[in-house]
């Protein structure tokens, strides 16, 4: 009945996960939520005042498909202000969040037989965005305890004549992995060696906590097959808006332009409005967000190493935490066997009510997902839970 490619992607574990917290809390239930992947606060009031009096104005209508020229000067001196980056206008195409950026950007860049590398482990939608065009994701192997840069050996193997492109997150969903500047130097390195177009989702940039943040097409001399993709929605707690976008190369942003034009026609109006006034507005919000999270982040991490055999290192942005559960598995909890992190994880939600995400999920068996993006009592009471749950497996 379906196309062929609608069997060549996968749900996502992560919003399969969200709405099966959702569900259990409406049955009344004591849930923790630890899955989510988005900051637990509210849109700033200065950008829902933009959004309302852009309505009462009047801007609710169809906009330039690649975003209004306002937004794109907005996110022009954003990229300038923040990230040092110098984009056009005509280099800019705003989209429905940092992932219909990636997702266009890939359809217009890659078919089949075409390969792209992607670090594992790596954001669920990785592989689908790229398996979806067609072409084939390959894996490359990290290392866990420097942050997930890439096991270099690995990468250079990986690379053939049909390589096309390669995928970097840093920070890191799921791992909150950041890449020092050495890594991400020697990867742009292999990359243009083998002139691959270079994505870089820095949608978690304003989310590092040990050092400043550098976007990666900073890094390099000729940026010209290097792809930014930002989005407003971790930066400004702007999930359900739908705005991300991607700065790059002019013919890569109109060729994406014509795709946006006949799929969703523009962003929706109403949420460009209230991106402008979000991106250009007072940052305020993002210092304190910031602040918090760190906070946050020592709670969970050192929560965590204080329970027997779990370990966690120190992710240096985004908000998760990726602790390494190797132990527990193919051992028992009341005479069944831990066969995987999916059965460790289902394990945390029905006899703990904690809800994480499972490592395979993300291309390692080995870990689950923890995401801060909720209050410290909620982090305190998920720790007490999993410590409870954990000491009774052997
Ligand atoms: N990239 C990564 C690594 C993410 O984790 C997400 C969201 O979870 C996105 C991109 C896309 O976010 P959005 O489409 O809301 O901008």
């Amino acid at each position: 009945m379906f196309a062929d490619r609608i069997n060549r992607i996968q749900p996502s574990a992560t919003l399969e996960m969200t709405a099966k917290a959702a569900d259990l809390r409406s049955k009344g239930l004591d849930v923790i939520n630890l899955s989510v992947g988005e900051p637990d606060f509210n849109t700033p009031d200065n950008i829902i005042n933009a959004a309302k009096k852009a309505m009462l104005e009047g801007y609710t209508k169809y906009t330039p498909g690649s975003g209004t020229l306002d937004l794109r000067k907005a996110v022009s001196a954003k990229l300038k202000r923040d990230n040092k980056l110098q984009y056009k206008p005509n280099e800019i195409i705003v989209s429905c969040g940092g992932k219909h950026s990636l997702y266009n950007a890939c359809q217009v860049l890659f078919q089949k037989d075409d390969e792209v590398i992607i670090f594992s482990p790596y954001w669920v939608s990785f592989p689908d965005f790229v398996s979806v065009t067609g072409a084939k994701p390959v894996f490359v192997k990290t290392n866990a305890e420097k942050q997930y840069e890439p096991i270099f050996e690995d990468l250079e193997k990986k690379i053939n004549s049909n390589t096309k492109g390669v995928i970097i997150n840093s920070p890191s969903n799921p791992t909150g992995g950041v890449w020092s500047k050495e890594a991400i130097l020697e990867t742009l390195k292999i990359a243009k060696k083998n002139n691959l177009w270079v994505f870089s989702d820095e949608c978690y940039e304003q989310l590092t906590y040990d050092s400043p943040f550098d976007s990666i097409a900073t890094l390099s001399k000729n940026k010209e097959r290097i792809l930014t993709f930002q989005s407003c929605s971790k930066t400004y707690a702007m999930t359900g808006w739908r705005i991300g976008y991607t700065a790059g190369n002019e013919k890569v942003i109109k060729a994406m332009s014509k795709l946006q034009g006949q799929s969703t026609s523009c962003p929706n109006s109403i949420a460009q409005y209230a991106a402008k006034e979000a991106l250009i507005g007072n940052q305020e919000f993002v210092v304190n967000m910031r602040k918090t999270f760190k906070k946050r982040r020592k709670l969970i991490v050192d929560g965590l190493n204080n329970i027997s055999n779990v370990s966690c290192d120190n992710p240096g942005g985004a908000f998760y935490v990726f602790p390494n559960i190797h132990f527990f598995l193919n051992k028992k909890y009341k005479g069944k066997i831990i066969k995987n992190s999916s059965d460790l994880s289902m394990l945390l939600l029905e006899e703990k009510l904690v809800v994480s995400v499972s490592g395979n999920s993300f291309g390692s068996n080995d870990n689950i997902r923890l995401s801060y993006a909720a209050s410290e009592n909620d982090i305190n009471n998920a720790l007490i839970r999993m410590e409870e749950l954990f000491n009774k497996i052997k």
